[in-house]
């Protein structure tokens, strides 16, 4: 059985930073298409800011550690997706809290109470053409892989694979919140920004358990 330790979470959250600085650019053109042009810039100041502060709580427990994460977050992301994130990030750690290790019990707890946080702060769905198209699709294959009995690092991968069917979703929509909402159904024909950057995330996990 696949566990992750504490030092695996750091190199996660590294690998991470490295994957959102190798597509600021291309964030940041899905969002010049139905927003504002900011998302990759936004997210490559946060998880820049996440990777210079690393070692002020990288020795503390994996639930600290990202509270830690979910608060930089907050603080230096801005736009919608900043608190969206950084309460992702904080809702995970609160669940598992004083933890040092996490089993595939912890990894979906975390992955549904971090997915409510943004439900609840961000009062969307499914279908709103939103991270959550990305996220949601993700856990609910998390969930079936895992009961399958197939093993986390299949699991993940193919929660990677959902993710990336619900960013391909986001084409057909029209956005239902945030910036591109505003365009109604002129944003449908686009990706959007933030379901893919919520994938490139998750491929980025199971990339490291792939290795
Ligand atoms: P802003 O739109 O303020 O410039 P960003 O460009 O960083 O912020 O992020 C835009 C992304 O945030 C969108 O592509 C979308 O996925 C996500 N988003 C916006 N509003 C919401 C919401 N209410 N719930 C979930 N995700 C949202
Ligand atoms: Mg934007
Ligand atoms: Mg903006």
């Amino acid at each position: 059985i696949l566990l992750l330790r504490k030092t695996d979470v750091v190199n996660i959250l590294n690998d991470i930073v490295k994957t959102i600085e190798d597509n600021r650019q291309y964030l940041t053109d899905l969002d010049a298409a139905i927003g504002d042009a900011d998302h990759g810039i936004n997210l490559d100041r946060g998880f820049k800011a996440v990777r210079d502060k690393m070692t002020q709580f990288s020795d503390k427990d994996i639930g600290t550690i990202l509270k830690n994460v979910g608060m930089v977050l907050v603080s230096t992301v801005g736009g919608a997706s900043g608190p969206l994130y950084g309460t992702f990030f904080m809702r995970m750690g609160n669940v598992v809290s004083g933890k040092n290790t996490l089993d595939e019990n912890d990894i979906v707890a975390m992955f549904e109470a971090g997915l409510s946080g943004i439900k609840e702060r961000g009062k969307a769905q499914v279908g709103d053409k939103t991270m959550i198209d990305s996220m949601e699709p993700a856990l609910n294959e998390l969930k079936k892989a895992l009961s399958e009995g197939r093993g986390l690092k299949e699991a993940i991968e193919a929660a990677a694979n959902n993710a990336y069917n619900g960013v391909l979703m986001t084409k057909d929509i029209a956005a239902k919140k945030g910036r591109a909402s505003y365009l109604g159904e002129r944003s449908i024909g686009h990706q959007d920004p933030g379901a893919t950057s919520a994938y490139l995330m998750i491929k980025t996990v199971a990339d490291y358990v792939d290795k």
